[in-house]
């Protein structure tokens, strides 16, 4: 289920309409968004043998949603990494002639973890296109990657989504409240609703925490530290930071450390994804800048 992008959707169902696929997208944009569920949606919709494309009914959308189809392949991090060996097994997979279908399609997941080596085999690939694979990128990072792959990149953008289509969508204001404007997040909480009380609970402790000292932030941290939901605590913390920014240019308040603090906590956001920096500490160098 795609939940918002509609124009998004749009923009590829016109390429796809025009015959003018591009054999290599990027989709970029923040995590939990959609950008996966869209890049097969339209896989599915170039793949699909019935009327109403993608119709979800064919062999060829079944197989997609299985994720058992020979022709479509999903690259994934394996320790906060794309090695080498990983583009180099798809380069030889796409290569073949196609098992089933007329396209194939590859699709991967947090490209930014793509190293240099693997970056630059899938380039040789993307300087020499092979007009039945469509390769998309799917990352929350894109300058992370190499300024000649990206030159080589349709770039499709995704962006938060609204929590009222959120809430309409899901039939629950109440996940759609604490999904950030991230549907992923908001099914995951649907799924697991031990989930979802973890999230309301970090919401619940963290009402008033700019008003108060930050030996009270800390104990925050540490708690969440030891409980291991600093990651957790990081996104939620930005997300109310980020809301306590537009209160503070309202109140006309000053705002360069905090600022300062919020461009510290995406950096150690991205830091996270590709590395294991220390939570605790990433979280108490902006608890006191707040
Ligand atoms: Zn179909």
């Amino acid at each position: 289920m795609i939940i918002g992008h509609k124009e998004q959707q749009e923009k590829i169902r016109s390429l796809f309409e025009k015959n003018e696929i591009p054999h290599a997208l990027l989709f970029s944009g923040p995590g939990a968004v959609g950008k996966k569920t869209t890049a097969f949606w339209f896989l599915k919709m170039i793949s699909c043998e019935g009327r109403d494309k993608p119709c979800g009914e064919c062999r060829s959308c079944y197989e997609i949603e299985e994720n058992i189809h020979l022709d479509i392949l999903q690259v994934f991090p394996e320790e906060k990494e794309i090695r080498l060996k990983q583009i180099e097994e798809i380069i030889e997979r796409i290569s073949y002639k196609g098992a089933k279908s007329c396209y194939k399609g590859v699709v991967i997941d947090e490209a930014h973890l793509m190293n240099v080596q693997s970056q630059n085999a899938l380039l040789k690939t993307l300087e020499e296109p092979s007009k039945d694979t469509v390769i998309i990128l799917v990352t929350e990072h894109p300058y992370s990657l190499l300024p000649t792959i990206l030159s080589r990149m349709f770039e499709i953008k995704f962006s938060l989504v609204s929590e009222k289509e959120i809430g309409k969508s899901l039939k629950s204001n109440e996940i759609a409240d604490l999904s950030f404007g991230k549907p992923g997040l908001a099914i995951n909480y649907l799924q697991f609703p031990e989930k979802k009380k973890r999230a309301e609970n970090l919401k619940k402790e963290m009402n008033g925490m700019f008003e108060k000292d930050f030996s009270f932030r800390f104990s925050l941290i540490k708690k969440a530290t030891d409980e291991e939901k600093g990651e957790e605590f990081l996104e939620c913390l930005l997300k109310a930071m980020q809301i306590e920014m537009h209160k503070r240019i309202k109140e006309k308040k000053e705002t360069k450390d905090f600022l300062q603090a919020i461009k510290e906590a995406e950096e150690a956001i991205f830091l996270l994804s590709k590395t294991n920096i220390n939570v605790r500490l990433a979280l108490e160098k902006i608890a006191i800048k707040i």
